[in-house]
């Protein structure tokens, strides 16, 4: 099997397993607890957040841990949304851009839903990108938050983060960036970026499911989401996930190390495999930024086809890969990005998404690109489409 669904998720590294293995095991003990067990726990979250500050070019304090992406993003939103309106009232509008992974655009119409909050939406041009002059357009003296991902899931469109972040800064508004895919291929230092909060999720980067953290710079307040024992400075209760901590944090610091050489050769082998597609399969078209994107996906529709139905056919043929985001696989409506991109309905119905970790090779793009092109002619000549 050729796995090229490295965006929906990824294998837990070796090293990563070998580091969290004692928090599972001997040192299974609750950071909160005072005997010996307890402050092993304690001091392996330490060592965790120290590591994840390294990599953040933050504070320690700065770093919350999560169960993930998505209760990061929640957190960064709705938490710095609502300590803010807290303060002033007359905060009620948050912006997100029209490409937004569902944690963030769901969780600002929560505010819109239950706290009377209005949304303004950046839209993207073709290529996915969120311009500063549509970004500045959107802020208001009333806006709470402000969020827009570092890099976009299913088509890799890499935003201008810091030159965002930065117009965020001159009108006073805390600007949050979901760096989820983005972690392990884009740089990830919080002060160089000008990034108010940012947020990361363990599974992308070779750590498990389930773990996350959420940077918030220095006294920017945020309300918690989850309540209860206080743990993570009162930002987020619950008992903390030591071993994924752990995890987290050696997945984060081992991504680190090559970035730029991996970086380079994955963008590579990412452009050939690219023109491999378009040349060899009529009427294929890229989506998203043609440089400005993850060195990690290449991003097509294929008009005449189902989107569906080629998945099935490439993976009959050895490829896994996806047709969008695995958030939204299964469901019949197009997907809300291909169509904020500009794309018909019925093209965006046909779209596939190849996503790669480092350890992709020529041969394995090389087979794909042939797979690809001989399972789109199948579909075509069956009429699928
Ligand atoms: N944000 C983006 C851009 C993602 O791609 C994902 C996962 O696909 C998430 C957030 C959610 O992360 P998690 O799966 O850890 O909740």
């Amino acid at each position: 099997m050729i796995f090229l669904d490295a965006a929906a998720t990824a294998p837990v590294r070796r090293e990563v397993l070998e580091a969290m293995w004692p928090y599972l095991t001997g040192d299974f003990g609750n950071p909160s607890s005072h005997h010996q067990l307890g402050e092993h726990a304690a001091r392996a979250l330490a060592g965790a957040r120290a590591s994840m500050a390294a990599v953040l070019g933050c504070r320690p304090g700065e770093v919350t841990f999560t169960s993930g992406g998505t209760e990061a993003d929640n957190l960064a939103v709705k938490g710095i949304a609502l300590a803010r309106q807290a303060a002033d009232p007359a905060l009620n509008r948050v912006v997100i851009s029209a490409v937004e992974h569902p944690a963030v655009e769901e969780s600002a119409r929560y505010l819109e839903r239950f706290h009377g909050f209005t949304v303004d939406v950046v839209p993207v041009d073709a290529a996915g990108r969120v311009t500063p002059e549509a970004f500045t357009a959107a802020l208001r003296p009333q806006t709470a938050v402000a969020s827009i991902m570092y890099a976009n899931n299913e088509v890799g469109t890499v935003q201008p983060v810091a030159e965002l972040a930065a117009l965020a800064r001159e009108h006073g508004i805390p600007f949050h960036t979901d760096a989820v895919q983005a972690a392990g291929w884009l740089p990830l230092d919080t002060r160089a970026l000008g990034v108010d909060a940012l947020s990361i999720s363990g599974h992308k980067i070779g750590a498990p499911k389930g773990c996350g953290v959420l940077y918030v710079r220095g006294r920017t307040r945020v309300e918690p989401v989850l309540h209860g024992g206080g743990q993570e400075r009162g930002r987020r209760s619950g008992t903390e996930n030591v071993a994924g901590a752990v995890g987290l944090a050696t997945a984060l610091t081992l991504s680190q190390a090559g970035r730029q050489d991996r970086q380079d050769r994955v963008t590579a082998l990412r452009d050939r495999f690219i023109h491999a597609v378009l040349s060899g399969v009529p009427g294929a078209i890229l989506t998203g930024d043609a440089t400005e994107r993850l060195p990690s996906v290449a991003s097509f529709c294929f008009p005449g086809t189902s989107g569906e139905s080629v998945l099935l056919e490439l993976e009959r043929q050895g490829v896994v890969c996806s047709s969008g985001s695995a958030c939204a696989a299964g469901s019949d409506a197009p997907s809300p990005v291909l169509t904020a991109l500009g794309i018909p309905a019925d093209v965006a119905q046909t779209a596939v998404r190849f996503s790669f970790d480092a350890s992709v090779t020529a041969e394995e793009l090389e087979t794909a690109a042939a797979a690809v092109r001989s399972a789109v002619t199948s579909v075509r000549s069956l009429g699928a489409g």
